[in-house]
């Protein structure tokens, strides 16, 4: 009588299809999910988020998609897309980017149409630190207003940064487990082991 060791399904497995139990969130996971920063870094502590339609400009703002801090720092979410080898859908990293306050207001006024057809690239600082990619914070960028109520997507300036060249060449499934673990989510060690 021979025992077979049960395998593991592998990275790719996991991102594709597979419901996995997350050892850190204690959340079933299924599949490949996006993760993002709720608020830019310079924000600091997150507290009680606001809703989108109570924007103000003057003072501190923090809402899902807007940000404003001091009157005079204004901020978009956006999302910043990389490739995954063997997905056929990208990997979605929700991050900040700062727009001038005119580039603020034209992408607030057309919020709720998403009519953005011909505006943008609006260049930007890159407002979250994502240490996978070596230094990102403030990282010239450019945002990409999106129609149809998709969130806009970004691009740093530099097309020489790792996480440039991460989002041109795609990245591993193994290293969207990684960036899973750096943000807190991780399959069960039986479940991973392979
Ligand atoms: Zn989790």
């Amino acid at each position: 009588m021979r025992f077979f060791r049960r395998r593991g399904p592998s990275a790719l497995e996991l991102l594709r299809d597979a419901a996995w139990t997350c050892a850190s969130c204690e959340t079933e996971h299924r599949g490949m999910f996006d993760i993002g920063a709720s608020a830019p870094d310079h924000w600091g502590e997150i507290e009680v988020r606001e809703p989108n339609s109570a924007l103000r400009l003057d003072g501190d703002f923090l809402s899902e998609d807007f940000c404003v801090i001091g009157g005079e720092n204004f901020f978009v979410r956006c999302v910043f897309e990389i490739p995954v080898h063997g997905m056929s859908e990208k990997f979605g990293y929700g991050i900040w980017s700062t727009l001038s306050r005119q580039n603020f207001e034209r992408y607030v006024d057309r919020f709720d149409d998403g009519a953005y057809a011909g505006e943008g690239p609006w260049f930007g600082w890159f407002s979250n630190r994502l240490s996978e990619f070596g230094e990102t914070l403030n990282q010239a960028c450019w945002v990409y207003p999106q129609l149809d109520r998709q969130r806009p997507t970004i691009g740093l300036d530099d097309p020489e940064h790792e996480l440039s060249l991460a989002q041109e060449q795609g990245i591993t499934p193994e290293r969207v487990l990684e960036i899973y673990a750096a943000n807190g989510h991780g399959p069960r060690p039986s479940v991973a082991a392979e």
